[in-house]
């Protein structure tokens, strides 16, 4: 495809996922890789715990299986998450060979080796890592390397509207055929044509008031697949990370889970530590656990944050371990090596979204679906730390593989996308309505949909979304598009996604924990919450089983 807004293949998306695609394709494809603001801002740059992989000779590819099912409660795709692991030491070092340098150590006879960090829920040290700014090294150099490419063009400052696929055309089939785009910095619509669409836009965590998520995960990929006619599943099991710093200053800034790996001890405001009171594995139990005792401790003793505290170690250790950690608090005025750090849990990681198969298809054929937006089976009921880089890296092989066997075969021919048509809307003079309904939607998902939810609650959320739904249909279809409208029309159905699968299940397991069923059912086997949209096609369906 030859001219400007004409690609093989259209990433939205450049955070690990979407760069790691990209790289792959580039030496046989014309790639465009959009990014809704700057190129680094999404959750990739924020990583800090790291990267697993079995690289330890006391590890095994069966331990890191075992532990990553454990997490799981039942839901995890067993030949998935087999997968994932196996692609472990080759992604590992695919990174390094574009220039990403891990914290190295001497090895017992003297040789450079990589340094492991060991997280919640593993059972072995196997978190590679760049000290406790992992993602930062990680997308610095995919974005180096991805700008020295000659056949990738990044387009920063782009916001994906809608897809466009041969069913809205009327063209026969459904294939992705592009996508219409706000291009935020000339306030002009764009349409891209590609002959693959790939999502790799991330979360969804935005959704709740509390996130330790950057502002661009607002479930935009989830949305856009689903209102194209894919299936979404698993959306119950949204991730609360147990200790994002609490302070009036400090926006989002996550206190590592590699803090706890090392020692840290939880404490409530009187010094008093209580998680050997909810699991034998203590502050290393997996997150859903920690974040729900947290909960419940604040709520018992009604303060507003608890204490992590690695003050005992000593004070050279900290600063080189957590070296960011520490500057950042130190900035706030509180010095890890000597104070407790004030902690609250918040919305973190998205484990359900676009329903894929092993090789990152959705139920639209040529769009794929890669990172935190896909759920591809490997978290189950509950991500386990570091694994969910892990997975941008292997699906963006996977699906690589499988699109550089299709490209041959895809048309050639020049589709004629139709200009956007904004002869019947007018620029808003009521941008209130919009920032009103981010909040209250953000407002009431975090106190009804949150860590721990009830029947009734989710009711009421429900009710609140039909009316925020109007509205917010009414004021898309009257007013230009600005990229705020277009992220609350995202999170509007990423609420409505949570809610309904919420409702369909009927006991607590993983990340979904209600009061009013707080058991795991078992009286039938663990079942995946799949939800079909009105314009599903089943003929296209993805087989899911197949690896
Ligand atoms: C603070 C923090 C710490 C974490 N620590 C770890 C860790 O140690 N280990 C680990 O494995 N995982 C960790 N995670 C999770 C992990 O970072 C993410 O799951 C992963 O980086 C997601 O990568 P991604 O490429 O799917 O999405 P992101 O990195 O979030 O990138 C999304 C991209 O999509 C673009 N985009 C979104 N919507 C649109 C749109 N409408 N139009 C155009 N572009 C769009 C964005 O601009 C961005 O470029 C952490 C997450 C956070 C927030």
């Amino acid at each position: 495809m030859s001219d400007s807004n004409s690609y093989d293949v259209v990433i939205i998306g450049s955070g690990g996922a979407g760069l790691t695609l990209a790289l792959k394709l580039a030496d046989h494809a014309k790639i465009a890789v959009l990014s809704k603001v700057t190129l680094s801002e999404g959750s990739t740059f924020y990583a800090q715990g790291g990267i697993s992989a079995v690289l330890d000779e006391q590890d095994s590819l069966d331990s890191h299986i075992n532990d990553t099912l454990d997490a799981g409660v039942g839901l995890c795709n067993i030949d998935i998450v087999r997968l994932t692991v196996l692609y472990g030491k080759r992604s590992i070092n695919w990174l390094r060979e574009q220039g990403v340098r891990f914290t190295t150590e001497q090895s017992p006879n003297g040789e450079k080796q990589l340094h492991l960090n060991r997280e919640g829920g593993h059972s072995h040290r196997r978190i590679v890592h760049a000290t406790d700014a992992t993602g930062k090294a990680v997308s610095l150099s995919l974005i180096n390397r991805a700008k020295q490419h000659a056949n990738i063009v990044l387009l920063e400052n782009h916001n994906v509207i809608n897809l466009i696929t041969a069913n809205k055309l009327g063209l026969p089939g459904n294939a992705v055929l592009g996508a219409y785009i706000l291009d935020t910095h000339n306030n002009v619509v764009k349409s891209i044509a590609a002959r693959i669409v790939v999502l790799a836009t991330g979360g969804a965590s935005k959704v709740y008031l509390y996130s330790t998520n950057p502002h661009i995960s607002t479930g935009d990929g989830i949305a856009l697949a689903w209102r194209a006619g894919c299936r979404i599943s698993n959306m119950e099991f949204m991730q609360f990370h147990p200790t994002c710093l609490y302070h009036p200053n400090a926006r989002s800034f996550l206190i590592s889970e590699a803090v706890r790996g090392e020692g840290a001890k939880l404490i409530l405001p009187d010094g008093s530590s209580f998680m050997h009171r909810y699991d034998a594995r203590a502050e290393l139990a997996p997150r859903d656990i920690v974040a729900r005792a947290i909960d419940n401790e604040m709520k018992t003793h009604g303060v507003d944050c608890v204490y992590l505290d690695i003050s005992h170690k000593p004070a050279d250790f900290i600063r080189q371990h957590f070296p960011t950690i520490y500057q950042q608090c130190l900035d706030l005025g509180i010095d890890i090596t000597k104070q407790p750090i004030p902690v609250v849990p918040a919305a973190h990681y998205t484990c359900g979204g676009v329903l894929t198969d092993s090789y990152a298809r959705t139920d639209i054929p040529g769009l794929y679906a890669v990172g935190e937006v896909a759920c591809t089976g490997l978290h189950g009921a509950n991500r386990m730390a570091s694994n969910s880089l892990l997975e941008c890296l292997v699906f963006a092989e996977r699906a690589a593989q499988d699109i550089l066997r299709k490209l041959p075969s895809l048309s050639r021919e020049k589709i004629t996308i139709p200009a956007w048509d904004e002869s019947q809307v007018i620029d808003s003079d009521e941008e209130v309505v919009v920032s009103h309904n981010w909040d209250e939607l953000r407002r009431f998902m975090w106190d009804y949909v949150g860590i721990v939810r009830t029947d009734k609650r989710l009711s009421r959320a429900m009710r609140r979304l039909e009316l925020l739904k109007e509205e917010i249909a009414e004021y898309y279809n009257h007013f230009r598009v600005t990229s705020d409208l277009l992220e609350l029309r995202s999170l509007v159905i990423v609420a409505e996604l949570i809610v309904r699968c919420a409702q369909q299940r009927k006991e607590s397991r993983g990340l979904h924990y209600t009061q009013d069923y707080p058991k795991l059912d078992t009286t039938r086997p663990p079942q995946n919450t799949v939800l079909m949209p009105k314009n599903f096609n089943p003929a296209q369906a993805i087989n899911t089983d197949v690896v």
